[in-house]
């Protein structure tokens, strides 16, 4: 390698493309070999150690193909023009954009559901897989859930606060935290504290039900009885210790023995009939009871 071609080819990597250089450039700039080889003067202050390297390493150009190649650059020129003008018009837009988001952030415009399908991402995206959360709309409150109950002291929830009050969810719609429905048991699943502390009664306006994780199978049995419909990831959960129902004094889960699609279809058949004696499952002596917390609201 020459001298001059390295040094062309170091001022290619600092300074972009080195004029005149054609076999280093890309999207050779013509001006400097069109005008050479169409015969006219060469303008100055191109370097003869340049034109040197062009002449030896340019390939053959016709003068057809020169004026062509300039007829391109400059049509290629004027777009860049319109593209200016495009971009101009871009930046307005962007900005009004921002402005319509920041407007957004003071009064959250869209729907109790679709900012449940946010809290669920957002929480998903922080917990992982090692805690499961349940997200509920239920006459457009949200109702929050977690394994064992949810309190505003809890983890997360400081930060997600934030979150809900920057999107300015609270102004629209309460949100509320779900607390353990049963204390004498520790198993009160996500998506059992939600239905507890949103009462049995109520369970017919339930507009979005989602968690984080899989359920498990006696949390989506007991959602198909009372006909919640339950947009958690498909599949079901690891088997479960323990489970406790959110409305009835019973409990399920592996510690009590037996076969787990067994004790789903005692499950089942208890909800068919509340009379029908459990073998499998427990009779636990405290009556559930749901609780929650308003957290955040427009008016607290
Ligand atoms: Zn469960």
């Amino acid at each position: 390698m020459t001298e001059s071609i390295r040094g062309a080819a170091k001022r290619q990597e600092s300074e972009g493309p080195a004029r005149g250089v054609v076999e280093y450039d890309p999207a050779p700039d013509v001006a400097y070999p069109v005008r050479a080889i169409a015969g006219l003067a060469l303008p100055g202050p191109l370097h003869s150690g340049h034109l040197a390297t062009a002449s030896a390493a340019a390939p053959p150009i016709s003068v057809v193909d020169a004026l062509r190649r300039q007829a391109i650059r400059r049509s290629s020129a004027a777009a860049s023009m319109n593209l200016g003008n495009d971009h101009d018009d871009d930046s307005e837009m962007e900005e009004e954009e921002q402005k319509q988001e920041e407007e957004e952030e003071a009064s959250w415009e869209g729907t109790a559901e679709k900012a449940g399908e946010m809290l669920v991402r957002w929480l998903g995206e922080k917990a992982g897989g090692g805690t499961n959360y349940t997200v509920a709309v239920c006459s457009g409150d949200i109702y929050i859930g977690k394994v064992s109950g949810v309190t505003k002291k809890a983890a997360l929830m400081e930060e997600l606060k934030t979150y809900i009050t920057e999107k300015g969810i609270e102004v629209k719609w309460n949100i509320l935290l779900c607390k353990s429905f049963n204390t004498s048991l520790g198993s009160n699943h996500a998506e059992m504290c939600v239905l507890a502390a949103i009462g049995e009664k109520e369970l017919g306006k339930i507009t979005f039900f989602k968690c984080t994780s899989k359920s498990c199978v006696y949390c989506a049995e007991t959602l198909r009885h009372y006909r919640v419909t339950n947009s958690s990831p498909v599949g079901e959960a690891a088997t479960q210790v323990g489970w406790a129902h959110p409305f009835k004094p019973i409990a399920f889960g592996s510690q009590m023995g037996g076969d787990k699609a067994a004790q789903v279809a005692e499950l089942r058949a208890y909800h068919a009939d509340t009379g029908a004696k459990l073998t499998i499952g427990k009779t636990i002596g405290t009556a559930p009871s749901g609780r929650c917390e308003k957290w955040l609201s427009s008016t607290s």
